[in-house]
């Protein structure tokens, strides 16, 4: 068998122990007889997958008891849509537009009220976060609103903006558990977890309780569509209907693989930047391969380069797909490549990275 490493954005790497954990499950869950895909959400073995799972969640994650968690269908764009609909009460809110994905967010909740756009950093094609400090805040903002890692842009908050009375809402997406969060900063944060936890198929919501029983100004709570209404479906935990039982055991093992393998999430973040370091040391190092980003934002998660040409870029991703490195290719918005080097990427996988991109260079510069 020979795995890959697999730089894709996400759907992404997931932990070798955390797959073979799952294949040793699959046919006989616990005694149970069956799979996790194949049993009742409302019998016991999945009642105490999801318990486990957000207890788990929860230790690893250091989340208060004062906030609650969703697992929710519909990915981190539904979310955009959530936020609005549950918490833009004053009918407006802050957005900070970084990216694509905050950008998307940005028009989604125009479509519920004012999405104000406090700050952006698209005048340098988003290659750096705006000073969070220096930002006019509306007062009347219901939430400040950001993605906190640029998962296309590949640039991350340094900073957070922290506004008495008005709750923080992020994106986390493309960083969640790569190191420790302290969550009382926030009013909310949300991930889809493809990017850093599971399969693709479910989002993840973190809300601070306060937050619940509200609705977009204008839009009485009980227009609020069934399943886009964190009150209703966190008041029935997430099993409102039929939850993403496969995504939800998967983010438990997951759980279990960063709280009793990796020892938790100083020891991931240990992990993350040391591989980030090595892949930004090489870049640092060389003038052949780019990357655009102000040193200051840099993402540890995802990293942005590109060749002296769009065609040495092409040739450098099939060539390095040949070489097992996958999924280099960056997005289509900023052209290049981007490695995604999340908590599953091995620091094996991002030597081999370099070590191709130097013999790669030696062969074309
Ligand atoms: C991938 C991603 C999204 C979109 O997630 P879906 O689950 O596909 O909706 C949103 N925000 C960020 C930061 C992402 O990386």
């Amino acid at each position: 068998m020979a795995r890959v490493y697999n730089f894709s954005a996400g759907p992404s790497m997931l932990p070798e122990p955390v797959l073979r954990k799952a294949q040793a499950e699959l046919l006989d869950y616990h005694g149970s007889g069956q799979s996790v895909m194949e049993m009742s959400h409302r019998s016991s073995w999945f009642e105490e997958i999801l318990a486990n799972t957000e207890a788990a969640m929860r230790r690893v994650l250091g989340v208060p008891d004062n906030y609650r968690i969703g697992f929710f269908q519909g990915g981190a764009t539904q979310q955009f849509a959530m936020v609005p609909l549950n918490l833009m009460t004053t009918g407006t809110a802050d957005y900070l537009v970084t990216g694509n994905f905050s950008k998307k967010a940005a028009e989604e909740a125009a479509k519920f009220g004012t999405a104000r756009i406090a700050a952006s950093s698209k005048d340098r094609n988003f290659t750096y976060i705006p000073d969070v400090k220096a930002v006019e805040y509306d007062p009347n903002a219901s939430y400040i609103h950001i993605c906190q890692n640029n998962t296309i842009f590949g640039t991350t908050y340094v900073e957070l903006p922290q506004v008495e009375g008005i709750p923080l809402v992020a994106d986390v997406s493309s960083m969640i558990f790569s190191e420790p969060t302290d969550v009382t900063r926030y009013g909310c944060l949300y991930f889809g977890v493809q990017k850093n936890v599971a399969p693709a198929g479910m989002a993840v919501a973190i809300l601070r309780e306060d937050l619940l029983g509200r609705s977009a100004k204008g839009i009485p709570a009980e227009k609020i569509p069934t399943m886009m209404n964190y009150t209703t479906l966190l008041k029935a935990d997430s099993m409102y209907n039929t939850p993403p039982c496969w995504c939800i055991y998967m983010t438990g093992l997951m759980m279990d693989y960063l709280e009793h393998e990796i020892g938790g999430l100083a020891q991931m973040q240990q992990i993350n930047q040391a591989k980030a370091k090595v892949l930004y040391d090489y870049l640092d190092g060389q003038s052949f391969f780019k990357n655009p980003v102000e040193p200051r934002y840099r993402s540890r998660m995802n990293v942005t380069f590109t060749s002296p040409t769009p065609e040495l870029d092409k040739e450098f991703c099939a060539e390095a797909a040949k070489a097992g490195l996958l999924n280099l290719k960056g997005h289509r918005l900023v052209g290049g490549m981007r490695a995604s080097i999340y908590n599953a990427m091995p620091p094996q996988g991002v030597e081999a990275l370099v070590a191709f991109m130097e013999k790669f260079r030696r062969a074309h510069a």
